[in-house]
């Protein structure tokens, strides 16, 4: 995988590192500090004019664009290898703004039944609002997908893998299957990260992230981003600019920062979750696990095609059921019991109360979504300590005996 960096091909901890930094000059910060300045002055007004009339680089208003705001998005496009790249306030922003740009009143979009619980509010709540049309496919049928995106659609949209059940669609196939009715397709890849996968050289027009978990990795900034085609790039970030979602400069810069790690931090996660997937699906007490990376999983054939590593977030169920993941949970030592994913630290969560929270009991089983399911974000701890709690957690259930 190559990444363009001023005219070099580099790997992607170089583009982590590098993109968006400026080469400082004599007694410069290395470090690009946090612009705070909501705006910037300029004594020259024919200066000021050709600015904002975006005849010469520079910055107007903070809402529109800021330095800090520009690097983080300068990491991501080089990083997804993008002809350009703008960002939001957070994931569900770069989402709906995308879609909310693109779409016009009588529009199609299809997409899956299991996309993030959010974004699957907005094609059932409020795009049918504005007379637009979400048709929501069974996330392993290629065949119903390639025949209702042949009907017709304007937006094609996708997420692979799939948020909390880790389905994986074939990007390649999809988006050649958009293009051919004149779509455009969106993938989000918050799950896959740039590292494991990159949908635009599978096809896609459109990749997005919620950078508020694996790009940031460390909980504390939200965030979203989108790269791809420019043309498609501007109208996002015009529709935007008047919108209002902007990211903060100071989650920018936490982002950024984040992001200068993302090679290491996803190599660990994914030898991390490959680990504990196995353990797992060789466990008496475990049901069922979904993961990519295991041999056995429906997604695993696709996924070798179209990832270079399987991501740091899987599911299971349990053989208790649901009972039983209520008793696992608090037992855990080493994850914090919180809706989230992608972290530094093991993140674990049933969807009913994380990312389909949103969504009824009903609406969640039409999803596939088990209520006995248990989302686990793997961290970047040492996995044979996140073995031995999940042992001594499991061993305990069998036991009986109430949480120490
Ligand atoms: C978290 C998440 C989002 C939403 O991102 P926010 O930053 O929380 O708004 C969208 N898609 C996926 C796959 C996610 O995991």
């Amino acid at each position: 995988m190559q990444n363009h960096l001023d005219g070099r091909a580099v790997g992607p901890g170089t583009a982590s590192v590098w993109a968006g930094e400026s080469n400082q000059g004599d007694g410069e910060p290395t470090v690009r500090p946090i612009s705070r300045g909501v705006t910037y002055g300029y004594t020259d007004l024919e200066a000021w004019t050709d600015v904002a009339l975006g005849n010469r680089p520079g910055h107007i208003y903070s809402r529109n664009t800021n330095p800090t705001v520009a690097a983080f998005e300068e990491k991501l496009r080089t990083l997804e290898d993008g002809e350009a790249a703008t960002s939001f306030s957070t994931g569900m922003a770069a989402i709906s703004n995308t879609l909310f740009a693109l779409l016009e009143q009588g529009d199609r979009v299809v997409s899956v039944l299991d996309t993030y619980g959010a974004t699957n509010k907005i094609f059932n709540d409020w795009l049918p609002r504005f007379g637009i049309v979400a048709t929501l496919c069974d996330t392993t049928d290629h065949e119903q997908l390639e025949r209702e995106i042949a009907k017709g659609a304007r937006v094609v949209y996708l997420e692979s893998p799939t948020n909390p059940t880790l389905k994986v669609l074939d990007i390649e196939r999809l988006a050649r299957a958009g293009h051919a009715v004149g779509a455009t397709v969106v993938v989000d890849n918050t799950f896959a990260t740039p590292i494991n996968q990159r949908p635009l050289e599978l096809g896609a027009d459109l990749v997005l992230h919620s950078a508020t978990k694996f790009l940031g990795g460390h909980s504390d900034a939200l965030g979203g981003v989108v790269a791809g085609r420019a043309d498609l790039i501007q109208r996002l970030f015009h529709f935007r600019e008047i919108n209002g979602a902007t990211l903060d400069a100071e989650a920018a810069y936490l982002l950024a920062r984040g992001m200068k790690t993302l090679e290491l931090r996803v190599e660990r996660h994914n030898t991390n979750a490959s680990a504990v997937a196995a353990y797992l699906a060789d466990h008496d007490a475990v049901e069922e696990v979904f993961y990519p990376g295991l041999p056995t999983d429906s997604g695993h054939h696709i996924a070798r095609k179209q990832m270079r590593g399987f991501g740091g977030v899987l599911s299971f169920t349990l053989r208790g059921g649901a009972e039983a993941v209520w008793r696992l949970l608090p037992r855990l030592r080493f994850a914090n019991r919180a809706a989230h994913l992608g972290a530094v630290d093991t993140l674990v969560g049933p969807p009913s109360t994380t990312s389909h929270v949103e969504l009824s009991r009903d609406e969640r089983a039409a999803a596939g979504i088990p209520e006995g399911l248990v989302r686990y974000s793997v961290g970047i701890e040492n996995v044979q300590d996140l073995i031995a709690d999940l042992d001594a957690a499991l061993a305990a259930l069998g036991a009986g005996s109430a949480p120490a």
